[in-house]
């Protein structure tokens, strides 16, 4: 038997979709957050999500890996229902072990690092590849430090958090995510709460990610970023996509008034 990947092959995983959702619906109470929306990604692409404040783009984030449940439509990763499963025709959840196993495929960043406080940079990377996919200490670690160059942070190993500037806690946030090796990456405002000097160099990092093909969703209001790094913008008001495509045409040739006046106040 052969295993060579064949033309074919390529073709069909550079086209395949790596996220679909599906008339996706969210509310909180009668605020309906999402209002049946249909977002893809391809396997490969930086899509970037763009939008007023309140417009949903956490949110949706949030859905994908069902951090939050969602009311309507469905949810796809991989070709995989996210959330939920079918019984008797209908969707009921799923059991914390699916979700769990589905979550430790995507990785996600948050505004807030969310580090262990009292664990060191290198502590933190290893924690989830051992404990969690149980793989042997030593390759973990072996790897761990080659992620920690990656993000710039090889002399950082063993600082503690608080040692470390928010920029740098990022990085080590961006490096404990690819540990787990994900298949999919989520960055839900990675940037915003960072002093204005320590942005560019997390954002370097994302860029380094999307450039070495890297499958990401990427919520951010740096659009600077969205223009140069995304392979499609995701422009989103009210609850709904509003409209969607490569930058050049989001960001020079929209004839979309919502995206026109939302440009027009942020850049
Ligand atoms: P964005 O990321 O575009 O700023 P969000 O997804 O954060 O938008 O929020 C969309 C809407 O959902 C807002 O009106 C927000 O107040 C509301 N919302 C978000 N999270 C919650 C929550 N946990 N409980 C209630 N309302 C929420």
């Amino acid at each position: 038997m052969t295993t060579e990947i064949t033309h074919d092959d390529l073709q069909k995983n550079q086209t395949s979709e790596m996220v679909r959702t599906e008339q996706l619906v969210k509310r909180f109470g009668d605020n309906i957050v999402l209002n049946g929306v249909d977002f893809s990604v391809k396997r490969g692409q930086a899509v970037v999500v763009i939008g007023p404040s309140g417009s949903g783009k956490t949110t949706l984030l949030r859905c994908l890996n069902h951090l939050e449940k969602i009311d309507g439509g469905r949810i796809y990763i991989d070709g995989q229902l996210v959330g939920y499963r079918e019984q008797n025709g209908r969707l009921v959840e799923d059991s914390e072990v699916n979700i769990a196993r589905m979550r430790s495929q995507v990785g996600f960043v948050f505004q807030r690092f969310n580090l262990f406080a009292h664990k060191t940079a290198l502590e933190n990377i290893i924690e989830a590849p051992i404990h969690v996919l149980r793989q042997p200490k030593n390759e973990v670690i072996e790897r761990a430090r080659v992620l920690l160059e990656k993000v710039g942070l090889s002399d950082k190993e063993d600082s503690y958090p608080h040692r470390l500037s928010g920029g740098q806690q990022q990085r080590v946030a961006i490096a404990r995510a690819l540990a787990m090796n994900p298949k999919l990456m989520l960055f839900d405002e990675a940037t915003s709460a960072l002093d204005p000097e320590l942005v560019g160099e997390v954002l370097k990092v994302m860029r380094q990610l999307a450039e070495e093909g890297m499958t990401m969703v990427v919520v951010t209001h740096e659009m600077g970023f969205a223009r140069d790094v995304a392979d499609h913008v995701v422009f989103m008001d009210k609850a709904q996509i509003v409209e969607q495509g490569p930058p050049e045409q989001i960001f020079n040739e929209s004839q979309n008034e919502r995206t026109r006046n939302f440009l027009g106040r942020v850049l």
